[in-house]
C-alpha cells in the first residue's frame, strides 16, 4: 500500500539580503504584483466581453507586450522568469475559483482571486533558470549573492524557490526539494484522533493534547495589539510601528503553534502504525459559531503535518470521510446514546454501563471508523465494521451552535 519513493517537501530558511538587495527584491516583488493583478483583470475584462483567451496569450500580453509600453517598461527589471510564474499563479488562483463556480471543484467555499497588495507578505517564485546555490549564497537573478543561514542541509538539490517578505520585515526561502522516505520499523498500535476546542486533541488511549499555555498569553497581546492598531491615524508613522508590532506577535503566535503542531504529529505517527482523524470538512464543529479561525487553521495543521510525516515515514494516516455521530455512540457496545450538550465530558452508557470521557469515546469511535473504512478499501472483509450509528445524522456539535 505504501510506497517509499522521494517526496516533494518544503524546506525554508532565513535570509538577510543587503540593502541594496532589498531595494532590488522590492522591485522584483512590484513587479510580481503588478503582473499578477493585470492577469486577473485581463482574464477579468475578457470574461465579461464574452472573449476567450489561452494562457499563452494572457502572458503574452500581460509581460512581453506590456514591456514595449512606456508605463510598464519597468518590468524588464525584474527576472523574466519570476513574471512567469506569477503569471502562472493568477491562472490557478482563477481556474480553482471558476472550477469551483462550475461546481467542479468540491470542497471549501472559495472567494474571487484577490488583487496582491503592496503592504503585507511580499513574494517571487523561481524556476531553476532563475536562481541558483553559488558557495553558501542563494543567487537570484538581478538581485545578486543572498546570506541564508543554513539551519540544516538540503536534502537534494532545489527545483525552485520562493523568496519570501513577511509583513514584520523577514525574508525568507522556501525550496522545493525531493526527500527520500525513511520508513520506520512497523509496530502495531493505532490511534483515532477528535480534534477539540479546549484541547487541541484527544487520542483513543485516553491521551489528552492541550494547546500549550504560553500560546494563550501571545494570542491575548496580540489582541491587545491589534485593538492598539485600531486607534492609531492612518497613513500616520505610529500606525506603521503597531502594524509591524502586530506583524511579529502574529509571527510568534504562528511559531509557536507550528512547533507544538509538529511535534504531537511526530509522536502520532512515531507511536503508531496507523493515525486516523475526522475529516475537517465533515465535522459538524467547523461549521458552528464556535470555530474561530485560528481553530481552523491549528486543525488544518496538524492534520498536514499527519499525513506528511505519515508518509516520510511509512506510515498510515486516514481522514474518515463520512460524518459519524461520534460523541454519542458508546465505543464499547456500539449503541447510540443520544446527543449530549458539549457541556457533558463525562457519561455512563444507559445499555452497558460503561463510563465514557467524551472525547475519548469520540476517538475511539474514529478509530473504529477509520479501520472499518480502510477494511472496505482493501476489499477484505475479514473484520466486521464497528457499528457506528446512521451517517448523515445531527450530531451534538451542531446542535450546541
Ligand atoms: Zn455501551
Amino acid at each position: 500500500m505504501a510506497c517509499f519513493g522521494a517526496v516533494q517537501v518544503r524546506y525554508r530558511y532565513r535570509v538577510y539580503p543587503s540593502p541594496g538587495q532589498r531595494q532590488a527584491l522590492a522591485r522584483v516583488f512590484g513587479c510580481a504584483r503588478v503582473v499578477y493583478n493585470d492577469c486577473l483583470r485581463l482574464r477579468e475584462e475578457c470574461y465579461a466581453a464574452g472573449e476567450k483567451i489561452s494562457d499563452s496569450q494572457v502572458q503574452r500580453r500581460v509581460i512581453t507586450l506590456a514591456k514595449a509600453t512606456p508605463d510598464r517598461e519597468w518590468l524588464a527589471e525584474a527576472p523574466s522568469v519570476a513574471l512567469v510564474q506569477a503569471c502562472n499563479d493568477a491562472r490557478r488562483a482563477y481556474r480553482n475559483w471558476f472550477d469551483y463556480c462550475s461546481g467542479k471543484r468540491k470542497g471549501r467555499r472559495l472567494g474571487h482571486p484577490r488583487p496582491r497588495r503592496k503592504h503585507g507578505r511580499q513574494s517571487i517564485r523561481l524556476t531553476r533558470n532563475g536562481f541558483c546555490l553559488r558557495g553558501d549564497r542563494l543567487y537570484v537573478a538581478k538581485v545578486g549573492d543572498i546570506k541564508v543561514r543554513w539551519s540544516r542541509p538540503l536534502p537534494s538539490v532545489p527545483s525552485s524557490v520562493t523568496v519570501t517578505c513577511e509583513p514584520d520585515g523577514r525574508y525568507y526561502a522556501s525550496f522545493v526539494v525531493k526527500r527520500k522516505a525513511a520508513p520506520l520499523p512497523a509496530c502495531v498500535r493505532e490511534a483515532g484522533i477528535d480534534l477539540g476546542l479546549d484541547r487541541l486533541a484527544v487520542t483513543s488511549d485516553g491521551e489528552i493534547i492541550t494547546n500549550p499555555r504560553f500560546l494563550r498569553a501571545k494570542e491575548r497581546k496580540l489582541a491587545r495589539a491589534q485593538r492598539a492598531l485600531s486607534r492609531k491615524a492612518k497613513g500616520s508613522a505610529n500606525r506603521a510601528k503597531a502594524r509591524r508590532w502586530v506583524a511579529v506577535l502574529h509571527r510568534k503566535v504562528r511559531e509557536t503553534r507550528l512547533d507544538h503542531a509538529h511535534k504531537i504529529a511526530l509522536r502520532l505517527v512515531r507511536d503508531n502504525q496507523a493515525v486516523y482523524a475526522e475529516d475537517l470538512a465533515v465535522s459538524g464543529l467547523a461549521r458552528t459559531r464556535l470555530a474561530k479561525s485560528v481553530h481552523d487553521a491549528g486543525w488544518a495543521q496538524l492534520l498536514r503535518l499527519l499525513a506528511e510525516k505519515a508518509e516520510h515515514y511509512g506510515r498510515t494516516f486516514h481522514r474518515i470521510g463520512r460524518f459519524v455521530p461520534t460523541s454519542q455512540v458508546c465505543s464499547a457496545c456500539g449503541t447510540k446514546d443520544g446527543p449530549k450538550p458539549l457541556s457533558v465530558r463525562i457519561w455512563a452508557c444507559a445499555a452497558c454501563g460503561a463510563v465514557h470521557d467524551r472525547d475519548v469515546n469520540a476517538a475511539r469511535n474514529i478509530l473504529a471508523a477509520g479501520r472499518a473504512e480502510r477494511l472496505n478499501a482493501c476489499g477484505g472483509g475479514v473484520r466486521p465494521p464497528r457499528a457506528v450509528a446512521v451517517a448523515g445524522e445531527a450530531g451534538t456539535h451542531r446542535s450546541t451552535a
